[in-house]
């Protein structure tokens, strides 16, 4: 019996109108995430998505993949069976026997969409079961079962599954439009981006650092960051910005205000960078009153300075939870490599959190706005993913 895996997807049903549209982006994601396995198919046979073709020993390492592909709810990998009672029961005695813990109860699930195949789903439930009651010896609970066996009796396939991995859901990447994500080396915005991949975003980064204040080394760290998330689906390039000076001329004008106006010029480039990209908003890993900067007054003369919607998906997370998830992306990590954080270059130990704009704008005023962000612009690089 030939092992598959059978992808299992709700949330994109909701979406009644766009359906065709999300699976395709789902199958297509699918594709892509497991194109380098030989032999691998995936096709979407009566509204399962099923994975196929490869060899059984690959089968851990497509599931770990498949695990970061948004959109899907779970995983079973399952055995391809002959549409006969007996293959049905074999195969579920051999998931059975190869459970890592062995279940104190269990239920079978039988699905006959295949309506010519001559014994009817209670029928083929009960089979399955009995065998597995009486050679395995676990007892049968109808409500709330350790273990459910599917059987699938289908005109094109039939299977028997047993365990199912949950993944994380949401919407496949590429189906809610396009971010541009201000990605920086530390924990919270890559937990942002991976937030705004699930609900289906995809996102090209920009990134800023201020040679030759801060070296190199910091930009290696978020390149990293950009490939974890990549495995996600995320960034396909980095836009790296080099703003030292420009730092050093607006610290020059108000040091106490200084923060507020780099984030306001981050946004202003990073919004040049979206425009280029075809990106339709900005994230960032902002998370109300983290740090002194992120007061509610702050995040709004910042926000003030962008010509784009900006998505704050930490809004209201809090350092634990942001840390919880940025372990289980991967990133926690390579985030707390030591670095040098550019932001707090030329700003004093007690920024301002009460910001206004009028204020702000005045001393704005006093430099060539539009001309110093043409130029960081012009002088971005890009890394391509
Ligand atoms: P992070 O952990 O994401 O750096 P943080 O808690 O350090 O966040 P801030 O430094 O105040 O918060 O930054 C808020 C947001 O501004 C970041 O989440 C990120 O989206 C953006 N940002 C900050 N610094 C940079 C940078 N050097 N390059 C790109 N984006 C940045
Ligand atoms: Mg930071």
């Amino acid at each position: 019996m030939k092992k598959i895996i059978i992808v299992k997807y709700n949330e994109i049903f909701i979406k009644k109108g766009n359906r065709r549209l999300f699976k395709n982006k789902l199958l297509n994601n699918i594709r892509k995430a497991v194109a380098e396995f030989e032999k691998v198919e995936v096709k979407n046979i009566h509204g399962r998505i099923i994975v196929h073709g490869y060899e059984a020993e690959n089968e851990g390492e497509i599931l770990t993949r498949l695990k970061k592909v948004f959109g899907i709810y779970s995983l079973s990998p399952s055995l391809k069976i002959e549409p006969d009672l007996a293959a049905a029961r074999q195969a579920a005695l051999q998931l059975v026997s190869k459970l890592k813990i062995k279940p104190d109860t269990f239920k079978v699930a039988a699905k006959r969409s295949d309506k010519s195949f001559p014994i009817t789903s209670p029928e083929i439930a009960r089979e399955v079961g009995a065998a597995v009651f009486h050679e395995k010896n676990i007892a049968v609970d109808l409500g709330k079962p350790q273990l459910v066996v599917e059987v699938e009796i289908g005109r094109q396939i039939s299977f028997v599954s047993v365990d199912s991995l949950k993944a994380d859901g949401g919407l496949p990447v590429g189906s809610s439009g396009h971010g541009e994500v201000l990605l920086s080396g530390g924990i919270d915005s890559p937990v942002a981006a991976w937030m705004m991949l699930k609900r289906g975003m995809s996102l090209s980064a920009t990134t800023f650092y201020s040679p030759p204040w801060v070296g190199d080394e910091s930009l290696k760290k978020v390149e990293k960051l950009c490939s974890i998330l990549r495995e996600w689906g995320g960034p396909d390039k980095l836009h790296v910005i080099a703003y030292g000076m420009a730092q050093k001329e607006l610290s020059q004008l108000n040091a106490k205000l200084a923060l507020i106006m780099y984030r306001r010029l981050m946004l202003r480039v990073a919004a040049q960078m979206a425009f280029k990209d075809g990106a339709k908003a900005l994230v960032t890993g902002e998370s109300l009153g983290q740090v002194a900067s992120q007061t509610i007054e702050n995040m709004a003369v910042i926000e003030a300075a962008s010509p784009l919607l900006v998505l704050k998906p930490l809004t209201g997370f809090n350092k634990e939870e942001i840390i919880t998830q940025a372990k289980k992306i991967g990133s926690f990590e390579t985030s707390i490599l030591p670095h040098q954080d550019s932001c707090s270059l030329f700003t004093p130990k007690h920024p301002e959190t009460k910001a206004q704009l009028k204020y702000v704008l005045r001393y704005e005023k006093q430099v060539e706005m539009a001309a110093m962000v043409k130029e960081l612009t012009d002088n971005a690089q890009t890394i391509e993913f």
